[in-house]
């Protein structure tokens, strides 16, 4: 797959979710404010089909949605789109609104179903047939296709366009009835077949789909259209601002058309540029793919694009929010960098987050002077940003582990970890330095002999001796050993001839089942967020995850790639 893409860069400035920010849609609702337009009104909607989780990209409209009915005093319904028995489940529509609470919106009680005003679509059906706006046609969907023509290229007329109204009155009703095939008979818009616009050929408003609906069951066996559904729902709910995304944009003439053909309620359809994010895929039938394929273990995998995804991961609603704020409201379509939403979680949980001490992937570590049964207790600080969290004690004692890269046999110049003879500081601890390396028959280094220097402690010797480096580490006989997944992006960015290619990233998930972790992530909680210490943020899952094998996810590592990007 591929998509073009802007170089444009957004979300320079920093800003924080303040009320007076501004974008053309605002602008266009405050005229309408003051014009009076719909008596100051003004109500919003959140439209989803209930065919897939809500991703990245539905919380910028949701985002803005919400967003523009709080500020103006108004309403935001919640409205699902549920049109299409065939692809639809309870499932969805009930992940749908926890994800929209996730983030921290609420639609009160308003909580609509396009299918709780399937009678009164209905009824405008008959409306517009009884006006000889629209006619029911016995061509099949590929001969439909045909009939369209293309966009250099009129349509032609159906051959059964001009059927009397009574007798189209007639055989909706029996369409309606079930007396016909799936497929056999549509109901169409009669507008123009010669329009420049695809959408004006005749629209299909109704078929026949013999698929029990998750909500009204068989009462039903045709189903209106998306454009037949979406602005008759909305006049119904007395929506003012109807704002969707710019594929839309071609669809407003019928979406007014058939408003104005009815003479109800108009509301105003408003088209803003959809979210496109690197590195990853957005749409519900790609990510379903991705699901159906085994590419991921679900739609909550932690590397997938969705919400429910992301909270399992540990991004918090309010980085998801300033992310949508950050990313802004344009009419013409750009791709934003994961690194800025990674940014903003690093942020948040910056201030947020215990700092904790944990080893991924662990060498063991044997201080020869320290007395063999001693235990200590250091104390260690929670959170610097934030005193009131307090500190902690860890407990140090002669064997700990440390992190595999901490240390080199052979370092290069300007290496300041642990090698041979070299002197490092534990983080809330003591100098250390290497006298010894022990590997196995193979060469592989399975210890690490050191002495340490017990003036040193707290990370500062008395003669005022330097060390540049400071490692983080565990007492090996306190830690615990839990399971910890890193993950990269689902997809890699090829860049050719101006082009993105995503091509799948073999590397996106690494799981590391011997990690040890200091003594006080024992009342670590499945959603609980902290800070390893020099490797990120992580997040105790919360599928896999139990008292006794703790599982932890990393949310984003502590390397802000953001800011590179920013000034490049
Ligand atoms: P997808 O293409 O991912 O399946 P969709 O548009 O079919 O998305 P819907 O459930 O119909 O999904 O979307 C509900 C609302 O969310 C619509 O108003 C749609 O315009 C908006 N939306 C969907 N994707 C994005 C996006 N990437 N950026 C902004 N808004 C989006
Ligand atoms: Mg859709």
């Amino acid at each position: 797959m591929s998509m073009h893409r802007t170089s444009e860069k957004i979300g320079r400035e920093p800003t924080d979710e303040s009320k007076d920010r501004s974008d053309f849609i605002r602008t266009i609702i405050e005229e309408d404010n003051k014009t009076g337009k719909f008596g100051g009104r003004v109500i919003t909607r959140f439209p989803p089909e209930p065919n897939g989780y809500l991703h990245i990209g539905h919380a910028k409209s949701i985002s803005l949605n919400f967003g523009i009915a709080a500020e103006n005093d108004g309403e935001c319904h919640l409205r699902f789109d549920d049109t299409n028995p065939a692809k639809e489940e309870v499932e969805y529509v009930q992940a749908i609104q926890d994800d929209i609470r996730w983030l921290g919106y609420d639609w009160g009680e308003h909580l609509y179903f396009a299918s709780d005003h399937f009678s009164k679509l209905y009824d405008f059906a008959v409306e517009l047939v009884k006006a000889n706006k629209a006619y029911v046609c016995d061509l099949n969907p590929e001969e439909i296709r045909q009939y369209r023509g293309t966009l250099t290229e009129p349509g032609r007329n159906s051959p059964y366009r001009d059927r009397p109204y009574e007798e189209n009155l007639n055989l909706l009703e029996r369409m309606k009835a079930g007396e016909f095939d799936e497929g056999a008979r549509v109901l169409r818009a009669k507008i123009n077949m010669a329009s420049g616009n695809l959408n004006m050929r005749d629209p299909v408003l109704y078929r026949i789909v013999k698929t029990s609906h998750h909500r009204t069951q068989d009462n039903w066996c045709i189903y209106p259209t998306y454009d037949f559904a979406h602005g008759q729902s909305d006049s119904i709910e007395g929506v003012t601002h109807s704002i969707c995304t710019t594929e839309f944009e071609d669809h407003r003439p019928l979406y007014d058309w058939i408003l104005d053909q009815l003479g109800i309620f108009h509301p105003q359809q408003i088209e803003f540029a959809r979210l496109n994010i690197s590195n990853t895929v957005m749409s519900k039938r790609k990510l379903a793919d991705l699901v159906e394929d085994g590419e991921v273990t679900g739609w909550n995998d932690p590397r997938m694009p969705t919400l429910t995804a992301m909270r399992r991961r540990g991004y918090t609603p309010e980085a998801v929010r300033t992310f949508c704020t950050r990313v802004g409201v344009a009419k013409r379509q750009n791709v934003v960098e994961m690194a800025l939403l990674e940014h903003l979680v690093r942020e948040d949980l910056n201030i947020k987050s215990r700092r904790v001490m944990a080893v991924l992937r662990p060498i063991r570590v044997v201080i020869e002077n320290y007395p063999k049964d001693q235990v200590e207790e250091l104390d260690a600080i929670n959170n610097p940003e934030d005193p009131s969290m307090g500190s902690r004690k860890l407990p140090f004692s002669r064997e700990l582990y440390i992190e595999e890269d901490d240390f080199q046999e052979d370092p290069p110049k300007k290496y300041f970890r642990l090698a041979p003879g070299r002197e490092v500081r534990l983080r809330y601890g003591y100098f250390i330095t290497c006298v010894g390396v022990i590997k196995n028959q193979i060469g592989d280094i399975v210890e690490l002999r050191c002495t340490y220097d017990p003036q040193s402690r707290g990370g500062q010797a008395p003669d005022g001796r330097k060390v540049k480096g400071t490692i983080h580490w565990v007492s090996a006989k306190h830690a615990q050993r839990v399971e910890v997944r890193l993950y990269e992006y689902l997809f890699k960015s090829v860049e050719s001839d101006g082009k993105i290619e995503l091509i799948s990233n073999p590397n996106s998930l690494e799981t590391l089942r011997d990690c040890m972790a200091e003594p006080s992530l024992i009342d670590a909680i499945p959603g609980h967020r902290f800070q390893f210490e020099r490797l990120g943020y992580f997040c105790v899952d919360t599928e896999d995850s139990s008292p006794t094998s703790l599982v932890f996810n990393r949310t984003v590592t502590l390397r802000d790639t953001w800011s590179k990007i920013q000034h490049r």
